[in-house]
């Protein structure tokens, strides 16, 4: 299935092009050498978000891997190790990146059902004082978690480990704001506990490029300087910045309707028998059924123009700013239509 071919994009909130409105902002960005810090919307960018999540200070970057890695490396050393779920985005799905570029060492540890880490295989798996051991210098928490929100009070007994132990602390907040909106919390309470988090703007906030990683002034500084060494030092990147900031200014409380089509579409696909489908917190849904009416309902669906994600015996759905409730309808249509003719 090409993009072509898909009417209704469910794959990922990654899809989403940026808009008349955002364009206008975008073309209309003053810019200036970001390298020599000398970019007005980078840096307002940057200000932006470092005020909004209450940290020190932060810096653009062009994804959210970049942002992910960079705070592993302004936390961790050569031969350090980083403590990660066996699913985190950091540790799985960035191509072992904080081993291969920041010769960092991960951790993983096992989700629990509800996809928290336990606090207690959390403390058990920090080393220090041997030499046999690489030194865990941070924990890396992600929130949302496969679009589930994970409690704050977890978060918050992680933190205390933390600082009992002398770790830093970093959130993957890729969709935070998402949790945030579901929670009905400020990003600033949010984040609290963290010494860095990463931020996505070209997720569900719609920007066509970049995250943001925020945190203490010295870690950011460190950031900074690895950004350039990673080839991600960029010129008049102010372009793709105002994107970012039409995107918190206009698309924060919006998410909203994401989580409610998420929610409409759970609601129409579990009226059909087979399908498992685990009520979404927020814009991902998850839809377990069997392989063997996965293998029938997945290619069908892509024969019929709904683009979806996942395994056959498992589909992720995720919505965003360029499905509406139409595109849910029609989604949901084609759906039923597979169940009343096979
Ligand atoms: C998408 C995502 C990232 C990485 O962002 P990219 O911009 O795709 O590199 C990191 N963490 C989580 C949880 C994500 O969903």
């Amino acid at each position: 299935m090409t993009a072509n071919t898909i009417r209704f994009d469910f794959r990922s909130d990654t899809v989403t092009r940026p808009t008349e409105a955002m364009r206008a902002a975008m073309a209309a960005a003053e810019v200036g050498d970001d390298v020599f810090g000398d970019d007005p919307t980078v840096n307002l960018l940057e200000q932006r978000l470092a005020a909004m999540t209450g940290k020190e200070a932060a810096i653009f970057v062009p994804s959210g891997t970049q942002s992910n890695l960079l705070a592993l490396m302004s936390h961790c050393g050569r031969g350090d190790e980083f403590i990660a779920g066996q699913n985190a985005h950091c540790y799985k799905f960035e191509g072992g990146g904080a081993a291969v570029l920041g010769s960092i060492q991960p951790q993983p540890i096992e989700h629990r059902a509800d996809g928290t880490l336990d606090p207690a295989a959390i403390e058990a798996a920090i080393k220090a004082g041997d030499n046999h051991f690489a030194t865990t210098r941070v924990i890396a928490l992600e929130n949302t978690y496969g679009g589930r929100v994970l409690p704050v009070a977890w978060m918050a007994e992680v933190a205390e480990i933390a600082r009992r132990h002398g770790l830093g602390f970093h959130l993957d907040g890729a969709r935070a704001f998402n949790a945030c909106v579901k929670l009905g919390m400020d990003i600033r309470d949010f984040v609290m506990p963290f010494d860095t988090v990463s931020i996505c703007l070209s997720k569900g906030l719609g920007a066509p490029v970049g995250s943001v990683l925020a945190g203490r002034a010295d870690l950011i500084e460190t950031a900074r300087r690895n950004r350039k060494m990673l080839g991600g030092g960029m010129r008049q990147a102010g372009i793709l910045a105002a994107g970012g900031l039409y995107a918190l200014e206009h698309n924060v409380a919006r998410l909203a309707e994401d989580h409610r089509r998420a929610r409409a579409l759970a609601e129409g696909l579990a009226r059909h028998d087979g399908l498992r489908v685990t009520m979404p917190d927020t814009n991902i849904l998850w839809v377990d059924m069997d392989r063997e009416l996965g293998e029938r309902l997945t290619p069908y669906l892509a024969e019929h123009g709904v683009g979806i994600t996942g395994r056959y015996g498992q589909q992720r759905w995720v919505t965003h700013l360029d499905v509406d409730d139409a595109a849910v309808e029609g989604a949901l249509a084609a759906v039923d239509a597979f169940f009343r003719n096979n």
